[in-house]
């Protein structure tokens, strides 16, 4: 049974989108009242720390970062995105969650680069893998776990990097980041059509990306075996170093954006089958991040699954 460290803040619960929003703070706080409801598993708390510019840079450039939070306003909300996606909000505390979320990947991987910590799950908001080098999209701003792969290979001897994202959106950000470095893959299984319109199968980058688009009304079953066959497949032939988990559970049931039928059981096995892949390659090391899900009772059990996943 391996030790969970947990990486969130507060400020990642002051990220206001305003009335009716999905990306709401509600989402956090049923995920870490969930995971303060588990007992037999040992989990580390820590503050995430402000994201340096430096290491946010290894993804996006600084003037894309200034022009953002040069548009924060002193009071209300501001949208981003033009129409038809104006739901990409800025509100006064946005700098500080933004860079928090951040943050909490790059202390995560400091942890295990240095340490025998093997999993790190980042309970953080906003969201980041629909957010691309320069362009900000679908409640993301910076792409936290395209950030973290980037740091991992400038700060260790880790090379070959494995994102794998069961969002149920496609990570359009995470896509466009490393669509021509093989270094890196990125493996996807989301609704489509669905925002954000991208990741069919023949987006396949220098053959580092892997997209299993799935129809509206998709099993459970159906859905774990293409993650097995389209996704897990392909990672234990890519032979990870490291891997990141791009952890929404709007795939749910429940879930209110889309229309795929996880139970929050799923989530084991979805986790476990990424954990044996780590223990086999990458030296049991995975940080896990929160992106999407919508609906809270289905994030509070998905999270106890995703985390027993995680410590086994
Ligand atoms: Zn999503």
């Amino acid at each position: 049974m391996e030790n969970i460290r947990i990486y969130s803040h507060s400020a990642c619960l002051s990220k206001e989108n305003g009335e009716g929003h999905p990306e709401r703070k509600e989402r956090l706080d049923s995920i870490l009242e969930s995971i303060n409801d588990i007992d037999d598993i040992n989990f580390d708390f820590k503050d995430a720390p402000l994201a340096k510019y430096s290491d946010i840079n290894l993804v996006h450039p600084q003037s894309y970062l200034d022009d953002i939070f040069l548009m924060i306003p002193e009071s209300g909300l501001v949208g981003v995105e033009k129409e038809p996606y104006a739901d990409t909000l800025l509100c006064p505390n946005s700098k500080e969650a933004i860079l928090r979320a951040c943050g909490a990947g790059i202390s995560a991987s400091d942890d295990l680069i240095g340490g025998d910590l093997k999993r790190i799950f980042c309970a953080v908001r906003p969201p980041g893998h629909h957010a691309e080098t320069s362009r900000v999209n679908g409640f993301c701003f910076v792409n936290n776990a395209a950030v973290a792969a980037r740091y991992l290979q400038s700060n260790s001897e880790i090379k070959k990097v494995a994102i794998i994202d069961f969002d149920v959106h496609h990570g359009n950000g995470t896509q466009e980041i490393f669509y021509n470095d093989d270094s890196v893959l990125y493996g996807s299984i989301h609704q489509h059509p669905l925002f954000p319109g991208t990741g069919l199968e023949s987006e396949k980058g220098v053959g580092n990306i892997f997209n299993a688009p799935i129809e509206s009304g998709t099993s459970s079953t159906e859905f774990i075996e293409i993650f097995n066959d389209k996704i897990i497949k392909n990672v234990i032939e890519f032979e990870p170093e490291f891997i990141i988990i791009s952890a929404g559970f709007d795939a749910h049931k429940r879930d209110p954006l889309a229309s795929i039928n996880l139970n929050s059981e799923d989530y084991l096995t979805l986790t476990q089958a990424i954990v044996e892949v780590a223990n086999q390659y990458s030296d049991g090391r995975v940080i896990s991040f929160l992106e999407g899900g919508y609906d809270l009772l289905a994030l509070s059990e998905s999270i106890k699954a995703h985390l027993k996943g995680l410590s086994v």
